[in-house]
């Protein structure tokens, strides 16, 4: 008598997120065309993650395009009587908001590669924001060079030039 087929066990789920591998795929896809776009604009150091918007209600348009001058990627371009916005050029450097004449007008949001994420939307909280940071990296410098009030002193002894000796 032959043996009796073993009944399979149903296959367990393999525990792949279709949608998240999508999303992850979609991703990498945004960011290898920003690459390729801003290869050629010879830009070494930008945000890859962040968004920007443009209130068109509130937008000067036609009477201002400072923004669109001063983009320095050429991501905003005037189209059918409004700014536009090519997202992929977009490295969130915050130029755009800074000239622009009307408050809230430009959004940006980044993220920065700690994770923190700054907006803003007006050129003085841009500039403030520039300058809390600009304060930052003075402060990592010099916290570098001197740890401790102890190595600055030593440090500082150190460098002292030598007394010429009496002389006889
Ligand atoms: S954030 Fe910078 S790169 Fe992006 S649109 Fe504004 S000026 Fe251009
Ligand atoms: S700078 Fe501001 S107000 Fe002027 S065109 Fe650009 S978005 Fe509009």
């Amino acid at each position: 008598m032959k043996p009796m087929p073993r009944k399979r066990k149903p296959e367990k789920p393999s525990g792949i997120d279709i949608f998240q591998v999508l999303t992850q795929t979609e991703k990498e896809t945004k960011q290898r065309k920003r690459e390729e776009l801003l290869a050629p604009l010879n830009v070494k150091q930008y945000f890859t993650e962040g968004t920007i918007t443009i209130n068109k209600a509130t937008c000067k348009g036609v009477e201002c395009k400072l923004c669109i001058k001063a983009c320095p990627t050429n991501a905003l371009f005037w189209k059918a009587g409004e700014v536009g916005i090519t997202e992929e050029l977009c490295i969130y450097c915050g130029a755009c908001v800074l000239n622009c004449i009307v408050d809230d007008c430009i959004t940006v949001s980044r993220k920065r590669e700690t994770g923190e994420t700054e907006r803003f939307s007006k050129p003085k909280d841009f500039t403030a924001l520039q300058h809390a940071i600009d304060a930052q990296k003075r402060f990592k410098r010099v916290s570098e060079a001197f740890p401790t009030v102890k190595e600055y002193l030593k440090r500082r002894k150190r460098k002292k030039p030598r007394r010429e000796s009496a002389k006889h």
